[in-house]
């Protein structure tokens, strides 16, 4: 199969090709130009590049990759890893597995350049378990990969070896902390490690690791087609490149948009037909169900890492969830801390009970029959939670609470009709 010439592809580019997650419309389409790029640099050089690009994590924390690549020890002869976090599951989360499915020769040909870059012969790809048609779809693809020569025993006549596992996990959210994954993956019950070590000095097996997500890693291909200059040439000078916007919600088109980083919501918005017709937009995500929530004043915030953080929230996962004015703030609210709490790993007694005390508290409110002293009762457990768990879920389960209350107070107290005096007792939890 001929693998002809053509711009430095972004993500999204052969989504609507026929049969896109084939390998043959990937090469038709420009794949693998970038891993034989990179085969014919050295390592070193290939890091340079995307430390040059300026690409950031796209599984929420924004880390600089190349960065991240760099902080491996120098070789010692043992083994190292890279393991891809596919186990995407926040509430409003939904761009790694589109990207899966629709074009899964893009994420390995990614795989195959970081692995070669940080001198790994063996990846991982740790999928979500609950969607075995991603999984299906993943073992085909590398199937197909290893049979044309990009993956195996001397990757395109280059000398280098390299062989790629995909891993179904159980279907914890937990598992998408990247320690977490990693106890999982080696078979242990998936809760968060002490950090530092960090991965990349003791991660999986206890070896140095590369953990990073499907769009991080999915986006190499192009910067070493394209160069670090074409990537730097999109988004803003500290949030580089491009990334998929996912809109859901009470939008009139809802799926991913792929921009570059910077854009709007009011722009997103526009390419996505608006509001659903006849409502307003009330209150919106910008990156996830864990980051503090926007109302319509933040419409022109630019979306990139920065701006964002700037205004009072992050950017997360760029899952825009959208509510319009039909939506009752307190139950969204209530709704995600349910998640939170059953997804809780129970490891640490903030997030355990917090999470427990939380959804209680809210659910009694979503009720109409909070307390007048609830809102701050919430407020205090958020603030005994954040900073005190021991790994982000806990803190990120208190940002939708504290923003929201913030910005939809009247909207919890209409929900305190109880006076304090006749207050009910909490549920206890098994502990006390
Ligand atoms: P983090 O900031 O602690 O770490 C980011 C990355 O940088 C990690 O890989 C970490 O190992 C690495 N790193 C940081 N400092 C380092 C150092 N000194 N040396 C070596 N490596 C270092 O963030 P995190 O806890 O990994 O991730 C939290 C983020 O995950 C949140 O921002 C949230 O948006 C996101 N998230 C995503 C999903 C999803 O479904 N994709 C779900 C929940 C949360
Ligand atoms: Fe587990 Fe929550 Fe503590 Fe994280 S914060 S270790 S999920 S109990």
């Amino acid at each position: 199969m001929s693998e002809p010439t053509t711009l430095a592809p972004v993500l999204s580019d052969i989504w609507d090709a026929d049969r896109s997650w084939t390998l043959q419309t990937y090469l038709a389409h420009g794949g693998y130009q970038g891993l034989r790029a990179a085969l014919r640099q050295d390592p070193a050089t290939v890091v340079a590049t995307v430390k040059d690009s300026g690409l950031r994590g796209r599984g929420g924390a924004g880390f600089p990759s190349g960065m991240k690549w760099g902080f491996l020890p120098p070789p010692d002869g043992g083994p190292r890893y890279l393991v891809v976090n596919a186990d995407e599951s926040e509430p409003g989360t939904c761009k790694d597995i589109p990207l899966m499915m629709a074009s899964p020769q893009h994420l390995i040909e990614g795989v195959a350049i970081t692995s070669y870059a940080i001198g790994c012969n063996h990846a991982f790809i740790y999928v979500r378990g609950e969607v075995l048609h991603v999984y299906r779809r993943l073992l085909r693809a590398v199937e197909e990969a290893y049979a044309a020569g990009y993956l195996g025993k001397d990757v395109l006549g280059s000398g280098y070896d390299l062989d790629v596992t995909v891993h179904a996990g159980a279907g914890a959210y937990i598992c998408g902390e990247e320690t977490a994954l990693l106890d999982s993956l080696e078979g242990l019950r998936g809760q968060p490690r002490l950090k530092p070590p960090f991965p990349a000095v003791a991660g999986l097996y206890a070896r140095p690791t590369v953990v990073n997500n499907v769009e991080t890693i999915a986006s190499v291909p192009g910067i070493l087609r394209g160069g670090a200059g074409w990537f730097t040439s999109m988004g803003t000078e500290k949030s580089a490149g491009h990334g998929l916007f996912s809109l859901s919600g009470h939008v009139t088109r809802p799926g991913q948009y792929e921009a570059p980083l910077g854009i709007t919501l009011r722009e997103l918005l526009d390419m996505a037909g608006g509001v659903r017709e006849g409502h307003q937009l009330k209150f919106w995500t910008p990156g996830g169900s864990s980051t503090p929530i926007f109302t319509a004043e933040h419409l022109d915030i630019p979306l990139d890492y920065e701006s964002v953080q700037k205004a009072g929230s992050m950017l997360g996962t760029r899952a825009l969830q959208i509510f319009d004015e039909t939506t009752s703030v307190v139950r969204a609210v209530t709704r995600w801390t349910e998640f939170y709490k059953h997804e809780s790993c129970g490891k640490c007694t903030p997030c355990r009970e917090g999470t427990f005390w939380l959804a209680q508290v809210l659910q009694r409110l979503e009720a109409g029959q909070g307390t007048s002293e609830d809102i701050d009762l919430l407020l205090d457990l958020c603030d005994n939670i954040l900073g005190r768990s021991f790994c982000a879920l806990g803190d990120g389960a208190t940002s939708p609470i504290t923003s929201a209350i913030q910005y939809f107070r009247e909207e919890f107290e209409a929900g305190t009709h109880t006076p304090a005096d006749v207050l009910f007792p909490l549920e206890r939890s098994a502990l006390f």
